[in-house]
């Protein structure tokens, strides 16, 4: 088969594993340029792209295209353009209407839930959405230090917590309440020039200055204001490069007495490719958590976004809600925007029965995720280790820890029996699997960082509806 022919057919693989922003993002502008002792020689635009792929797609790539030819036995990066062969990726796959709009990648990324919002109301400069304000934002012990951190932030940019570090699961309201600062700066000052940027789309832009030649301007954008505020950081510690890039702004900004905000799915010290020299500059700010919002605090938000929606919804079937969404505040919506939507289509009196059928396919939803091979591929995916090394017997020390959790989380979600736990393991004996329950379950008392990590992971488990 021809070699163009060759790599297309491997794209349209890969784009069934990733979403589409993600696809058009790492592999627009790639092609094979030849193919040599079983080696495929890719283009790749730039440095960036290149080692991404190599870090996190090389697996995806080879084995897409041994699915073509067996020959290939491994894969060379090398940055340059596809010769008189213009965008092999949009001569198909439906993606050509994407490349089409000129979209630019950083476009992309970020909370895609609000996108519609985004679109009619954020601003274009500050790239704040209006609707994250502290009116709409109920404190509880579960974020009350964050809260407190965000209301001295706002009376003295830059001079009190600086970086300020949010962390927590998904759903919790770190974008609310950083974005929330920045409504507030502007609000109090608005010659105060604050950016606010999730770290997907940051990159996305340093991709497109590259291919652009303006990364000066790049820099000069993100250097020169005076709040900068960066959704979702974990993202931007997958590769060196973007933290490479990331350092220097922090830098810039950090020396000028500019306040950084930072938002991250879990601490820094639990990000394990966060850069040393990066992290000690995270933890030498304030750094605070967000965690779930006990009952009468979950009772209290659904409570303000019934007043604020003007409608009217029996108690009981708000307590019926908080009682039961224990996740996070973002299902906490979905769940009372189903029965709102419910109560309009019926005429039956609505109760917390109808709440209960409303809500009830949302609540087996995240179920139906789960399996075993989910949970190995999670836990493998968030430490950073080899699945094969995961679950066989290796007996490397950094995938111990890993594999006690695996066989905890088959336990505990899953129900999995001991033996059959030892079975998924290399042919481990039970007691072994009983061990590692055992043993994460007893440090659990104790350790609050492994409680964490945990916390981190089931969530992936659970919400992550990419891995089957
Ligand atoms: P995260 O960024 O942690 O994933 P978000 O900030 O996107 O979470 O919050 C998810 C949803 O929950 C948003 O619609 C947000 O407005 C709402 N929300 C989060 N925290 C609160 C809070 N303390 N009070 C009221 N609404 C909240
Ligand atoms: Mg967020």
């Amino acid at each position: 088969m021809e070699q163009h022919q060759m790599w297309r057919e491997a794209l349209a693989k890969i784009e069934l594993d990733l979403s589409r922003p993600s696809f058009l993002m790492w592999f627009q502008e790639t092609d094979i340029m030849h193919i040599e002792n079983g080696v495929a020689t890719v283009f790749v635009p730039n440095s960036f792209v290149r080692e991404w792929l190599q870090n996190k797609y090389h697996k995806t790539i080879l084995h897409a295209l041994r699915g073509i030819t067996s020959e290939i036995k491994d894969i060379a990066y090398v940055i340059g353009k596809p010769q008189g062969n213009t965008g092999t990726i949009s001569a198909s796959f439906g993606i050509k209407d994407a490349l089409k709009r000129k979209r630019p990648f950083s476009a992309y990324g970020g909370d895609e839930e609000t996108t519609p919002f985004k679109d009619l109301t954020v601003n274009p400069i500050t790239n704040l959405n209006p609707r994250y304000t502290f009116a709409t934002f109920v404190v509880g012990s579960f974020n009350e230090l964050a809260h407190a951190a965000a209301q001295s932030i706002i009376k003295n940019p830059g001079l009190s917590y600086n970086p300020f570090f949010i962390y927590g699961g998904v759903g919790l309201g770190k974008t609310h309440l950083i974005q929330a600062i920045g409504n507030e700066v502007l609000a109090n000052n608005p010659a105060v020039k604050i950016r606010y940027v999730p770290s997907e789309r940051y990159m996305g832009e340093i991709v497109d200055a590259l291919r652009n030649q303006e990364m000066q301007k790049l820099k000069e954008k993100y250097r020169e204001v005076d709040v900068l505020i960066m959704d979702d950081i974990q993202f931007v510690a997958r590769t060196e490069k973007m933290q490479e890039e990331f350092f220097h702004t922090f830098n810039t900004l950090y020396e000028r007495n500019k306040q950084i905000i930072i938002s991250s799915d879990r601490p820094p010290h639990a990000i394990a490719t966060l850069e040393e020299r990066l992290r000690s500059r995270f933890e030498g700010g304030m750094i605070a958590d967000v965690g779930m919002p006990d009952f009468e605090t979950r009772l209290l938000i659904l409570k303000m976004k019934v007043d604020s929606k003007k409608i009217n919804i029996p108690e009981e079937v708000l307590v019926y809600l908080a009682d039961t969404i224990k996740t996070n505040i973002r299902e906490l919506e979905g769940a009372l925007n189903k029965v709102i939507v419910a109560s309009k289509l019926s005429n039956a009196p609505l109760d917390a029965e109808t709440a209960r059928r409303s809500i009830a396919a949302h609540l087996a939803a995240p179920k139906k995720f789960i399996s075993i091979k989910k949970i190995i591929k999670t836990v493998a995916d968030f430490y950073e280790i080899e699945e094969r090394d995961l679950v066989h017997r290796s007996r490397k020390h950094e995938v111990v820890k890993p594999r006690q959790i695996a066989m905890y989380l088959m336990r505990e979600e899953l129900k999995t029996s001991y033996p059959s736990i030892g079975d998924k393991f290399g042919g481990r004996d039970h007691t072994t699997a009983i061990h590692s329950c055992e043993k994460i379950t007893r440090d659990l008392l104790t350790n609050s960082e492994l409680e964490e990590e945990i916390r981190a992971i089931r969530e992936r488990i659970f919400f992550d509806r990419s891995v089957a």
